[in-house]
């Protein structure tokens, strides 16, 4: 659709399908003066009856106005507009016992674009035959609800300056996460490179600076392990990538027993979208506590052991083995001194 004609003026689908336009194109080009004009009917009434729907609005745009280059201004506009509606109504009156912000986001933003009009009109709602999973309008459109939104959008773009709304892995993340289980599935998806792949994760290891980075990036080339166990590659060069980076992981110093015991570490999941989610989640500093959620078998396990440089070298040790054999299997022993 000509976005250019999606003013604030605009019918509420008109701009839902603009905003989604937007949202699932979130890297492309798109005409930023549309989410401007949400932030600026936002900023000039921060409190007022259709802050939702400008809220709202910011909220599907935010992946989009977070890869804009801050000097153009739009993702200062933008959190502006959103703080102010924060402040403006956090504690608005409320009688409900939950909220959709506290919720999965993922679900809600694949549906809200067809949603979103139906919150200003209950008769649409109460006729929409997927009812029974979206909170009525009503709900949507609290204050409280609409101030916790304005917060996940708020993090989307500058992540970690707020507080009050539940841990998430970012859109990247998640989408770094799908591309690598199709590398693990044995299918890489349009544009994933098997051998970059292998190479990125290397490298990034032999860089690692953060214990929790280092111990996330572990548990994703050990993933990767198992599928370099069982698919051949044409040459050699990404093996030794992954190797290097898994040789640089420190080995635990002072005494070799941790005092975490035989139950005391994690056990992989084995699924690999699970396994690929809870490296992804300990390297991630905002999307750490999700480790409950995600770590399967271990998800009761505190995130120190997660941590524990024991562990981490053990798993380390384990994949490092197995990229060492199946490189030796693929391309025959390699030569003295390299
Ligand atoms: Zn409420
Ligand atoms: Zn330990």
């Amino acid at each position: 659709m000509d976005s250019v004609n999606a003013t604030p003026d605009a019918p509420i689908a008109e701009l839902a399908a603009a905003w989604e336009e937007i949202r699932t194109e979130y890297y492309a080009d798109h005409d930023t003066e549309l989410v401007l004009a949400a932030a600026r009917a936002l900023a000039a009434d921060p409190g007022g009856e259709r802050a939702w729907l400008w809220t709202l609005g910011l909220l599907m745009t935010a992946d989009y106005v977070s890869l804009q280059d801050a000097s153009d201004g739009t993702a200062a506009a933008v959190l502006d507009a959103l703080r102010a509606t924060d402040r403006a109504l956090r504690a608005g009156p409320c009688g409900h016992d939950a909220h959709p912000y506290e919720d999965g986001l993922e679900f809600q933003l694949e549906g809200l674009a067809e949603y979103l009009p139906m919150l200003d009109d209950a008769a649409a709602a109460a006729a929409y035959p997927q009812r029974d999973l979206w909170d009525p309008p009503e709900v949507w459109r609290c204050p409280r609800n609409v101030a916790g939104y304005a917060r996940v959008a708020i993090d989307i773009l500058a992540p970690g300056t707020t507080d009050g709304i539940p841990a998430r892995l970012s859109t990247a993340e998640q989408e770094e996460v799908q591309d690598l289980a199709s590398v693990l599935h044995g299918f890489p998806a349009p544009g994933v490179s098997v051998t970059w792949t292998l190479s990125h994760y290397g490298k990034a290891l032999a860089c690692a600076t953060g214990d929790a980075e280092r111990a996330g990036l572990v548990v994703i080339a050990t993933a990767l392990s198992w599928y370099i166990a069982t698919s051949p590659l044409a040459s050699p060069g990404p093996l030794d990538e992954l190797s290097a980076g898994l040789a640089s992981v420190p080995a635990p110093r002072g005494r070799p027993d941790c005092g975490h015991g035989a139950a005391g570490h994690p056990v992989l999941p084995t699924v690999p979208e699970d396994a690929l989610t809870a490296g992804m989640c300990l390297k991630s500093p905002h999307a750490r506590q999700l480790l409950a959620e995600h770590g399967g078998r271990s998800a009761g396990l505190p995130l120190e052991n997660w941590l524990c440089p024991a562990f981490v070298a053990g798993l380390a040790r384990d994949a490092l083995t197995r990229v060492r054999v199946a490189r030796e299997q693929q391309f025959g022993p390699r030569r003295a001194g390299h």
